[in-house]
């Protein structure tokens, strides 16, 4: 007989006839056994998920406080300029305003569903307090995403209908979102549990679709596209507006990646070389459906841009993807040739919106920037 010395191993083993783990929502136990920093595992925990300290992935803590640092609201952005192109008739080639109405039918939809899938689907099976508290935060980042493009389309006097059904009539805006989709359908299944190898391998197939490929690949053609316009003060509202979507979409990527890298971590048995493969594979496949989107969206060179570059851009992030969740980089020597979205990003260095318009939300210290691209 097992015997049980530690407290984490008196909780597992009462619990150990339960898949899945707990939800926060089980009855309250009086006068239960404390919870301690070792009771927390991010997937398949059992301890109670109403205490958040004391923490133990400190990681997910400070990027919850550095993305409150990052506040901002699409309302506050000029798109007084944006109407004024828009509206002209030589100010826009065909191309470009191609470029900006495929973006916005993308998005528009794209952050909508990664809201859904956060909320209905891994939500309920990430076990832990602290990364709890980032995803709420997260969650009302896309709800600002999708109010962003919201505003961008309604401050153009664009079809609203038109470009939020997109991504059911345009192939070449629906293939990603229906790609990352078929991640999120069993998750989001009410009867679906972690616990097993295999449910736990779909959990982290939903993520690393989601958080890796999804939000760390395939926004970078549009977003390129479109901070490349506002480089050349075209729709610079609009351009604004997507560069504080990127730098929230970068923390969500740096975010997916701690957890997926954790979960790795406590359940090694998950990543063996096949599902290893798959992610490669995935990673692959998105860089395949983004070149293509890339194609769709820029069928001429423009704006510096070409087809080609955003080939060599997305396997150079790819690379960045592959290395971050532990795997070997599948496009050798590929390079970044649009260094300027590394400065771009760094908005401290681009102009400093906290210190004009909202420096009352400034209240969670520095704000901390370690993803390049
Ligand atoms: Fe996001």
């Amino acid at each position: 007989m097992t015997e049980i010395t530690t407290h984490s191993e008196a909780l597992n083993a009462m619990h150990s006839l339960h898949h899945g783990g707990s939800t926060g929502l089980e009855e309250i136990e009086m006068g239960a056994t404390r919870i301690q920093v070792d009771d927390k595992r991010i997937i398949n925990c059992h301890a109670d998920l109403n205490q958040l300290v004391p923490f133990k992935y400190e990681w997910a803590w400070k990027k919850y406080l550095d993305a409150c640092a990052n506040h901002w609201m699409p309302q506050e952005i000029n798109m007084s300029a944006d109407l004024a192109l828009w509206k002209s008739l030589d100010g826009l080639t065909e191309d470009e305003r191609l470029i900006i109405v495929r973006n916005l039918g993308f998005f528009s939809t794209a952050d909508s569903l990664v809201a859904n899938n956060l909320v209905l689907a891994v939500y309920r099976h990430i076990t832990n307090p602290e990364c709890r508290q980032y995803l709420l935060r997260q969650a009302f980042e896309e709800a600002l995403h999708t109010h962003a493009y919201q505003y961008v389309i309604e401050s153009l006097g664009l079809n609203e209908a038109e470009v939020f059904n997109m991504y059911r009539e345009i192939p070449s805006v629906a293939r990603k979102s229906v790609w990352a989709l078929k991640y999120t359908q069993s998750l989001g299944d009410p009867t679906f549990q972690t616990g097993t190898p295999e449910n736990d391998r779909r959990l982290l197939r939903d993520l690393i679709a989601f958080y890796v490929v999804f939000e760390g690949i395939f926004f970078y053609v549009g977003f390129t596209q479109i901070l490349s316009m506002g480089r050349r003060n075209k729709m610079a509202g609009t351009s604004e507006q997507f560069q504080y979507i990127l730098r929230d979409e970068s923390m969500h990527l740096n975010f997916g990646i701690d957890v997926i890298n954790q979960i790795k971590i406590e359940n090694p048995h998950l990543w063996n070389a096949e599902m290893q493969q798959e992610a490669i594979t995935m990673i692959k496949e998105g860089v395949a459906l983004e070149y293509q989107y890339a194609i769709d969206t820029m069928p001429r060179g423009i704006l510096g841009m070409n087809a080609e570059m955003f080939k060599e851009y997305l396997h150079f992030i790819a690379n960045r993807r592959l290395a971050q969740i532990g795997l070997s980089e599948q496009y050798p020597g590929a390079q970044n040739p649009f260094p300027w979205m590394s400065e771009v990003l760094d908005l401290k260095k681009e102009k400093n919106f906290f210190e004009t318009r909202v420096i009352e939300y400034q209240t969670g210290g520095t704000l901390s920037w370690d993803e390049e691209d």
